[in-house]
């Protein structure tokens, strides 16, 4: 029987200096551990059980068992705290201070209690030698605050296991070691404690010290192999489950080994059928378009539209290598951002960037863009080209006598006629308050008089309608040519202006070709 006892207190001794063995190398890498602070004052706590527990069995009188019975009671109840903490932060779960606080609030008192159990007996009843045995073992009842200490701390226990067993379905594969290590670390002391406590141990035997030091191994085992606090495994993958980004992994041979929710508002057919497909392959069925990238796909950062439910989605994929700790590539990670609402807006500014707000034809910006580039084109192909330039007549009298909005619906009027009788390559802009220019390629001076004419006469032919009567708009005329040589456009629109003068010289509602080309008038 004492050796049996000497057994018991050299399991337990030992259950301590494992236990201290790990306070001692979490200490040395504290750095690398998060919450270090957390883990460490949770080591002291069950070291301080464990140890006072070693002593209270190591003790020959009941005054000096009762002493370590103190000791292990400033560890005991308040490791249990810290136990659930570690995995509140595991679960990347915060907890208000006050919260932090609050749970301290029993194990405090159950220390009072048991430091002062000889004034009121409410932890213990009563505390006695066993007869029965040669070594100085003791036996209780329990009174009234023991029972909430118990309740306390085997529900600190249980609901460490129970969140860690809700997250499971989210614990991904390289993880779960650690996952299920935590659990079983929750679950252990629990049955232990269950078992001592229905009386279901060998001769009544604490084996809950004893099966602290094996849950102490199983978080030794964790951090050492696979540093189980040192990356706060699933605080990342609830960054990857909860990312408003799509993300799709690849292994090297690029197959799809992994996706995260989000990619199904890019991608609304995404699942589990992706899993294990090649790239290209799914990424048709997903987008209806073919995958760009060719032999390599790291680093590529590129935008592609797609069309899905009739709607048209414009994502920056963007592609990274990863890297294993030896840094050979495991893979690839392909981010997806939804990008479509700020090419929308792109679109729309660049969309009033080149046009005339009021008629909605190009603006003189806009015109002398392609204008110029109408030119090249034409000196290339050795082709004509015409502009035409032409200015509203009177328009100051339809401001002061209808106003400035009727002015501007004269103007809104002009334009839309105009685009009517143009041909279709024309390039129609407002070139700035009532004058317009006309760009038509490969159009001789003749033909470009010939459109000038027939926009004058459908001008004047359509007079703008009002509330009780018509308003007659006509418009004169230049037109200039390009054929060939050194003449930029600024020239020939100089040269379109002079003939326009002439036009509004000549009594205007007219139309003016140039008599001088670019070149002559440079
Ligand atoms: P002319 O036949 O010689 O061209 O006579 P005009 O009265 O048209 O003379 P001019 O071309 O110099 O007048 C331009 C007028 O057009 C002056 C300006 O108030 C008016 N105008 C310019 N831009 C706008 C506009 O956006 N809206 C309105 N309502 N009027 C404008
Ligand atoms: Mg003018
Ligand atoms: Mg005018």
């Amino acid at each position: 029987m004492g050796s049996q006892v000497d057994v018991y207190i050299t399991l337990v001794a030992m259950s301590g200096v494992l236990n201290l063995f790990l306070g001692i190398y979490a200490f040395i890498h504290r750095k690398d551990i998060p919450n270090a602070r957390t883990f460490l004052i949770y080591i002291i706590a069950l070291s301080l059980y464990i140890f006072g527990f070693a002593f209270e069995l190591a003790s020959d009188s009941l005054a000096e068992i009762k002493r370590w019975i103190v000791v292990e009671y400033m560890g005991m109840p308040f490791a249990a705290v810290f136990g659930l903490l570690l995995i509140f932060h595991y679960l990347g779960k915060r907890v208000p201070r006050f919260a932090v606080a609050a749970m301290f609030v029993i194990p405090v008192i159950t220390l009072l209690m048991v430091a002062t159990n000889d004034a009121h007996h409410l932890f213990y009843k009563s505390i006695y030698l066993r007869t029965s045995s040669p070594s100085p073992l003791v036996d209780i009842s329990i009174g009234e605050w023991y029972i909430v200490h118990g309740a306390y701390t085997f529900a600190c226990l249980l609901a460490g296991a129970v969140m860690l067993i809700r997250r499971w379905p989210q614990s991904r594969g390289t993880f779960r070691p650690q996952h299920v290590t935590l659990t079983f670390s929750q679950i252990i002391p629990m049955v232990s404690s269950f078992l001592y406590l229905m009386g279901a141990t060998p001769q009544g035997i604490d084996p809950v010290p004893i099966v602290l030091s094996i849950t102490s191994c199983m978080y030794f085992w964790a951090i050492a192999s696979s540093r189980m606090l040192t990356i706060v495994p699933i605080a990342k993958e609830i960054i990857f489950e909860s990312m408003r980004e799509g993300v799709i992994v690849l292994d090297s041979a690029r197959r799809i080994v992994d996706y995260n929710p989000a990619l199904a508002v890019l991608m609304p057919e995404a699942g589990n059928w992706m899993v294990g497909r090649k790239l290209p392959e799914a990424w048709l069925k997903l987008t209806g378009t073919s995958f760009p990238a060719g032999e390599t796909i790291d680093g590529l950062e590129e935008e592609l539209e797609w069309t899905t439910g009739g709607r048209k989605l414009t994502s920056l994929i963007r592609t990274s290598q990863v890297l294993g700790k030896g840094g050979e590539t495991l893979g690839t990670l392909l981010l997806l951002i939804d990008v479509t609402e700020q090419r929308r807006l792109q679109d729309q500014l660049r969309q009033l960037a080149y046009t005339d707000v009021l008629t909605g034809i190009a603006n003189r910006a806009q015109f002398f863009h392609l204008g110029k580039l109408m030119l090249k084109e034409a000196a290339a192909s050795r082709s004509f080209c015409s502009f035409l330039l032409f200015d509203l007549d009177f328009f100051k009298r339809i401001n002061d006598t209808y106003g400035h909005d009727v002015g501007d619906q004269a103007l809104v009027h002009v334009a839309k006629v105009c685009k009517r009788s143009l041909p279709p390559r024309a390039v129609f802009a407002r070139y700035g308050g009532e004058e317009f220019v006309i760009g038509l390629p490969g159009a001789s001076m003749k033909e470009a008089g010939e459109v000038a004419e027939r926009l004058r006469l459908a001008l004047s032919g359509e007079p703008l309608r009002m509330q009780s009567d018509l308003l007659q708009i006509t418009a004169s005329f230049g037109v200039a040519e390009y054929a060939g040589g050194s003449g930029t456009l600024e020239s020939l629109l100089r040269v379109a202006d002079a003939a326009l003068y002439e036009a509004k010289r000549n009594g205007r509602d007219a139309v003016m070709l140039a008599a001088a080309t670019a070149e002559s008038a440079e």
